[in-house]
């Protein structure tokens, strides 16, 4: 096991010093203000961290790749969906776009063929967990190992070969995940720019937003799983051509990292 001190065990020995300089400097009432104001900003800054992977407040996760070349990815979370996935894998072969789908374990193992679809048509397949809890985060180190091998199982049988990247649901990381990630030779990867395409908002304003992120090495997310089929291709067909507009070639995350 290697041992790293992340941002968050600075901050933490940080707030640990600054608590016992007010311990060692006050007395009273100012003492216990003094200690009480250090364990709420300690916690405010880490219940951010653990909403915003590209802080990288517990360890690397990938969310921009440094490279001069105008190439973005495309990435989809929380398919594979039988609404969607079979029209947008046929609208991503019309317009020649290779794209990342961070996938859910449970829903790989019910769409196995649609899966070695996407695999045959030359997009990358990566672990988005296996059962996408809303309580991921609070998961034991266990659990984790349990839930995020299940789904590592599940896509290596379509893939061939496991996973190499994962994104965790909702994007928050903890300590834990780091941990367990890194076991299954797992990268943690975060996002440049969300489309915050599950809130209603119009098409236009999904896009833009990615766009307005849009630059060499960007990781641009929108939703697979659970979209509504007709916006999710309309918004696709939108962002790549003002993508190929501006210059930017769609490549997979692999991609991307691989040949900078
Ligand atoms: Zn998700």
């Amino acid at each position: 096991v290697r041992h790293r001190l992340t941002p968050f065990h600075w901050t933490l020995l940080a707030a640990g010093g600054l608590a016992l300089a007010v311990a060692i400097g006050c007395r009273g009432s100012c003492r216990v203000t003094g200690l009480v104001l250090v364990a709420l900003a300690q916690s405010t800054v880490t219940a951010l961290g653990v909403m915003r992977p590209q802080w990288r407040w517990f360890g690397p996760a990938i969310c921009q790749v440094h490279t001069a070349q105008a190439r973005v990815a495309l990435t989809f979370d929380d398919g594979p969906d039988a609404n969607t996935t079979p029209a947008l894998l046929d609208q991503l072969a019309r317009r020649g776009v290779p794209a990342t789908f961070f996938c859910i374990g449970t829903r790989v193992l019910e769409h196995l063929d649609l899966c070695r679809r996407a695999v045959a048509e030359g997009h990358e397949l990566e672990n988005h967990s296996h059962a996408h809890h809303r309580c991921t985060n609070f998961f034991s180190v266990a659990r984790l190992r349990d839930d995020l091998g299940a789904a590592q199982a599940a896509l290596a049988q379509v893939r061939g070969s496991p996973p190499r990247f994962f994104r965790p649901p909702m994007g928050l990381t903890n300590l834990r995940v780091f941990r367990v990630a890194r076991e299954l030779r797992l990268q943690v990867v975060g996002w440049t720019v969300r489309g915050l395409d599950q809130r209603a908002r119009g098409d236009a304003k999904v896009v833009d937003r990615l766009l307005a992120g849009a630059r060499p090495g960007a990781i641009l997310l929108l939703h697979d799983g659970g979209s509504e089929p007709a916006r999710l291709l309309r918004r696709v067909e939108m962002l790549v051509d003002k993508l190929e507009v501006r210059g930017y070639q769609c490549v997979r995350l692999d991609q991307l990292l691989d040949n900078r």
